[in-house]
């Protein structure tokens, strides 16, 4: 098996594993936002978006396997790209959805009353407009 053919055949099965793989991640990002948020499930979140980068870099050499494959007239490999190619727009939006969730979950940092600017910890006065800071 030549090493496009490699590339190919693993990106067969890793598309049906990355879809699992986001449907999971989707469900735990759900419960997830039920519960308090924790540093914990942040770092656990954030774990399993490195896992679908990791699947959806696997998808996105695959596809290009099979691409070129298909240009080279080697292989008809349409449904296997069509399918690795939904498979990963699916990834995607999953992994969207789990950035958000993540992004929700950290804590954010203070922002000035009147005008919105990111305030520096403990400053009494806004670096941008000069508001006089009240910490409780
Ligand atoms: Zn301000």
């Amino acid at each position: 098996m030549s090493f496009i053919q490699r590339i190919a055949e693993g990106a067969k099965s890793v598309g049906s594993r990355a879809r699992d793989l986001g449907e999971i991640a989707g469900d735990k990002a759900r419960d997830l936002t039920r519960k308090s948020s924790d540093l914990i499930e942040v770092t656990k979140l954030k774990h399993e978006l490195r896992k679908m980068e990791k699947e959806m870099e696997n998808n996105l050499a695959g596809i290009g396997a099979l691409y070129y494959q298909n240009q080279q007239d080697r292989e008809d490999t349409g449904d296997e790209l069509s399918r690795l190619i939904e498979s990963t727009s699916q990834l995607e939006i999953e992994m969207k959805d789990l950035e958000e969730q993540i992004k929700d979950m950290q804590p954010r940092p203070a922002v000035c009353p009147d005008c919105g600017s990111e305030l520096q910890e403990n400053t009494k006065f806004c670096s941008n407009c000069g508001r006089k800071i009240e910490h409780q």
